[in-house]
């Protein structure tokens, strides 16, 4: 045990987490060269198109009689539950820090959470290779930021390599190692999970006391269950059975399970003739959905496949959440909660990939409390559901507290979006010479479309936000239709301010436009509130080219054909329904 050390990467997105462990796994000659790729531990293939760490990743890796277990971890905010989890199974951390960028709105988010958890902190500078960091600067605001002395923390590159080998001998020499008690029953910590269809779920876990070896027999304290163990093993990363594992150490323990709702993230495992002598293991505080969207199969017999592939997924992540609904216009889906719209649109993107399922998702919405006219308050998750005008008499919307960080030349900008918001400002805190962190309170709903991509834009990436729930408040809001081809498109209901609703009829309509395919036939695009039309677009028909196989001078067949075509689109028109491609929802709610 006095070998092993468990530890995490954390940092803003993109300040190098996975690129490190890459060089790890290289130092410490884990993965072979041959088969040595970037982001080595960003498998999915959604994370290698998008560039972005998803999901955690466990690695177990040995070096110089030790045995180092890294986690790798996302950084965009709608995935800190993921970083809060593996937090959970180390002793410490090492903050990242990329120099070109100085500190950011994760790091300090992350930083928070490491500190709360009392791990052994090693805070790193990244990118030292380009021309534009600027070290000293990010030394000086790190060390004011973590107290310590601006020497203490370390200068890497880990695209080249540079400072790789100190900062793995810094881990072994300062993160302590696990401690718990080898001669305890067995007791450990299911920190993630998987679904594997021969293996049963999988649980990843962080064993605390005693060792468990394979075809034991298992207790899950809180769901009181009994499994057996299939398999175990470790994370290399790719699942590598072994015959033991012991205190302190990292790995996966196939249950055979295949029920769903039985092996949580949070659960205490152990051993089912030990169950009594053991304790509950402090779990994690179960995440709360903030944004949410209904989730209906393309094709009504896909229902099954989709409550199949949504307990599957929850598996892989237990933040979000669904719930079967029916809709008149759209059939039987789910209602769905996420931690913000990037984790919505993820989801989305991982059920057509994983699971084959072609989907329509209506617009990602905040809850709305809404009190009616008998003072009653019900919960509205979508637009859908928004009652007449008439119900009505107070429409509450959450708020939270956002901190932006950025630097001073980009303020300008960043004030003129942040006003757009219509919060409130609360102070501002500065960071070294030239970055500052805005503190405004602002309605949720402002900020979870688009706002993300606007801020980046107007500060060419430089600036990033954190946010968190604060609490409830009346807001001016009414239900905006959409009309394609005439024919409502619930999905596209949106809740809108009722001073902003002509804009935003507006931008949905020209974004439908954009996004739509063009048909053989007119289609209207129309945004209406209250049965009043506010904005209007057309998309122009595809005209076919019938004549064009035809050589010159055939004057009559071209004629007979170009009537033919006429009469066809008239048909069309008559039937006039749009077929609204899957990927169209996820670009226009992309905002
Ligand atoms: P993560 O989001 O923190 O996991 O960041 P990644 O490891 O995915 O890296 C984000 C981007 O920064 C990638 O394009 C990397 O190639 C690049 N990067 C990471 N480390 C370095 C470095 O030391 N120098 C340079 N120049 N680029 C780096
Ligand atoms: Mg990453």
């Amino acid at each position: 045990m006095e070998n092993i050390r468990n530890f995490c990467i954390i940092s803003h997105i993109d300040h190098g987490k996975s690129t490190l462990a890459d060089r790890f796994l290289e130092e410490t000659l884990t993965v072979p060269k041959a088969k040595m790729r970037e982001q080595f531990l960003d498998s999915m293939e959604l994370e290698r198109e998008r560039g972005i760490t998803i999901k955690m990743q466990p690695v177990h890796m040995e070096y110089k009689g030790f045995i180092l277990n890294l986690i790798d971890t996302p950084g965009h905010v709608d995935f800190s539950y993921e970083v809060s989890r593996s937090l959970a199974a180390v002793e410490g951390v090492i903050l990242l820090v990329d120099g070109t960028k100085g500190i950011q709105a994760q790091t300090l988010a992350n930083l928070e959470l490491a500190k709360g958890q009392n791990l052994k902190i090693i805070p790193a500078i990244n990118k030292i290779d380009l021309p534009q960091v600027r070290v000293e600067e990010t030394r000086k605001s790190l060390s004011q930021l973590l107290e310590i002395s601006p020497e203490e923390i370390f200068l890497i590159s880990a695209k080249q390599g540079k400072g790789i080998k100190e900062l793995l001998e810094e881990v072994i020499k300062e993160i302590p190692s696990p401690k718990g008690k080898e001669n305890d029953p067995f007791r450990a910590l299911i920190f993630d999970s998987k679904y594997d269809s021969y293996k049963g779920i999988i649980a990843y876990v962080r064993v605390v006391d005693g060792q468990i070896s394979s075809s034991e027999k298992i207790y899950l304290l809180q769901a009181e269950v009994t499994a057996e163990v299939r398999e175990l093993g470790f994370f290399r990363p790719e699942l590598q059975p072994c015959k033991i594992l012991k205190t302190g150490e990292i790995g996966y323990l196939a249950t055979g399970i295949k029920e769903p709702g039985k092996v949580r993230v949070g659960e205490t495992i152990t051993l089912k003739d030990k169950a009594r002598a053991v304790g509950t293991l402090p779990g994690y505080r179960e995440p709360k959905p903030v944004v949410f969207t209904s989730i209906y199969p393309e094709n009504a017999d896909d229902f099954d496949d989709l409550k199949e592939a949504l307990f599957k997924l929850k598996l892989n992540d237990a933040s979000f959440t669904f719930e079967a609904v029916a809709r008149e216009a759209l059939g039987r889906g789910f209602h769905c909660g996420f931690l913000g719209s990037l984790h919505a649109e993820i989801i989305s993107a991982r059920l057509n990939r994983e699971f084959g399922l072609d989907l329509i998702i209506s617009t990602p919405s905040v809850v709305f409390k809404i009190i009616n006219q008998k003072d009653k308050e019900v919960d509205i998750f979508s637009a859908i559901d928004w009652p007449e005008e008439t119900q009505i008499k107070e429409v509450r919307e959450p708020w939270v507290k956002l901190e932006v960080m950025t630097p001073l030349q980009y303020l300008g900008r960043i004030l003129e979006i942040l006003e757009d918001l219509e919060g409130k400002a609360l102070g501002t805190q500065y960071f070294g010479q030239d970055k500052v962190l805005l503190i405004y309170e602002v309605p949720l709903k402002g900020i979870i479309t688009g706002f993300y991509d606007n801020l980046k834009s107007v500060s060419q990436g430089y600036a990033s936000m954190n946010y968190e729930m604060i609490d409830w408040r009346s807001g001016d809001l009414l239900k905006m239709e959409i009309l394609i081809a005439g024919e409502k498109e619930e999905a596209f209901s949106k809740i809108v301010y009722r001073n902003k609703a002509l804009k935003e009829g507006r931008k949905m309509v020209e974004k439908l436009k954009e996004a739509l395919p063009q048909q053989l036939f007119t289609v209207a695009l129309q945004a209406q509130i209250g049965g009043k039309i506010i904005a209007r677009e057309t998309i122009g028909a595809k005209r076919r080219d019938v004549i064009a196989p035809l050589y010159g001078g055939d004057y009559t067949r071209k004629k007979k054909l170009l009537e033919k075509q006429k009469k066809g689109k008239k048909e069309l028109k008559e039937k006039g329904k749009v077929r609204i491609p899957p990927q169209v929802f996820l670009d226009v709610f992309r905002g």
